[in-house]
């Protein structure tokens, strides 16, 4: 036997282990404290009323031989295909059903296409950057380049031209910065990327949190990005399923290179390597798009941007520059007088007893700078924020 040797070139992925490790000694030492946690990732609000009652309806479907399912379609449910089909007609973009892949989530997606791509291909991510992009490259032993991101492009790096990449990963607004391309920096993405014959690589897992119109919440709302992109989305952000689990995939059926078409590809390798998402999952995922769902899911969406908001406006007030909070869940600031982002953690957890993610774990650029998350409470944001700006 012989195992991957390329997982030895993954860093370990301390980040949270160290965030949790340090915040527990401190909770240990300081028991009297009450600690608030604004680094976290995940949603915190209970599924909305729709999405149970469609699972509750799912589930009894089961249990009725004439409504019983077994294996489903490898692509997903139609009427669930259908829906998401209607959701981007409703931002303007249309998309054939066979384009639409239904997954038990982005990151599994986001891993797994790299089953259709070449080795020798060269993969352009932004430093800092959603590690799975690297990690699952990485472990393929494939060639990663970055582009910075940092303070003077507003965490948005644009394409140069002297590099040449295949694959080139794009996250729309971003973990962790925030920071969202305008549809006019888009543009410049997708004609790089046609120029150069690359794939984008498009990550929409926070369209949901758009609200400003000048910014585009796929990249098929873009021209040419037919010819160039796949979008992964999920309905973790959108409707809290983290631990329900489901997204989707589309690829154009245009898409393709050497006579190989990459629509066709994918569907080759899931109906291989993938039997569906459960139906009670699909059909939940389905009431998130009914007018109830869509009620619902935006009064806790809305929740969420009043607290990415709370925390905005503190940073407003103390001067203090960021990117994100808007369109965003994610506030990135620059961790104030000059400190690192570590240092910045502790200085903020021993005096404000507020838990935050340090940019350095996201790569080299993110050095100095912190990521504060609108996915706890209101009553809890609320408090951090006068925390913060006493200290
Ligand atoms: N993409 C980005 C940028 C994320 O931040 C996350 C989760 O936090 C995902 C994808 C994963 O989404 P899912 O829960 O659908 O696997």
């Amino acid at each position: 036997m012989k195992l991957n040797t390329h997982f030895k070139d993954i860093s370990e992925s301390y980040l949270f282990a160290e965030v949790a490790e340090r915040t527990s000694a401190y909770i240990k030492a300081n028991p009297d404290k009450k600690v608030i946690k604004l680094g976290i990732g995940d949603v915190t609000l209970p599924l909305a009323p729709a999405v149970i009652s469609a699972l509750h309806s799912a589930a009894d479907d089961m249990s009725v031989q004439e409504t019983f399912k077994g294996y489903g379609p490898y692509e997903g449910y139609a009427f669930l295909r259908e829906s998401i089909q209607n959701y981007y007609r409703s931002h303007g973009v249309e998309l054939a059903l066979d384009e639409i892949f239904v997954s038990d989530g982005a990151k599994s997606d986001l891993g797994n296409i790299l089953d259709i791509f070449d080795k020798d291909n060269t993969v352009l991510v932004t430093d800092p950057v959603y590690p799975v992009y690297v990690d699952t490259n990485t472990m393929a032993g494939r060639k990663v380049l970055y582009a910075c991101a940092n303070e003077e492009n507003g965490f948005l790096p644009m394409p140069d031209g002297k590099v040449k990449a295949d694959i080139i990963y794009i996250c729309s607004p971003n973990n962790p910065t925030g920071a969202a391309y305008s549809k006019a920096q888009l543009k410049e993405w997708v004609d790089y990327a046609n120029k150069q014959k690359a794939v984008i690589l498009f990550d929409a897992a926070y369209e949901c949190f758009i609200t400003d119109k000048n910014l585009a919440r796929s990249i098929f709302e873009i021209e040419g990005a037919r010819e160039c992109a796949i979008e992964f989305c999920s309905f973790s952000k959108i409707a809290g399923f983290t631990g329900t689990r489901c997204g989707y995939t589309v690829i154009p059926k245009q898409l393709g290179a050497d006579g190989l078409n990459a629509n066709k590809l994918w569907y080759r390798r899931q109906s291989t390597k993938f039997n569906g998402v459960p139906y009670i999952v699909q059909k939940a995922a389905a009431a998130v798009f009914t007018e109830q769902g869509q009620k619902e899911i935006n009064a806790n969406l809305d929740y969420y941007r009043r607290n990415a908001k709370i925390i905005a406006d503190c940073m407003d007030k103390l001067g203090i520059w960021y990117t994100g909070g808007k369109n965003s869940p994610y506030i990135w600031l620059k961790c104030p007088g000059g400190m690192g982002s570590w240092e910045f953690f502790d200085y903020l957890l021993n005096n404000a007893q507020v838990v935050g993610t340090p940019g350095a774990g996201f790569g080299a650029n993110g050095e100095g700078f912190f990521r504060l998350t609108a996915f706890g409470s209101y009553e809890l944001t609320l408090e951090a924020v006068k925390r913060i700006e006493k200290l």
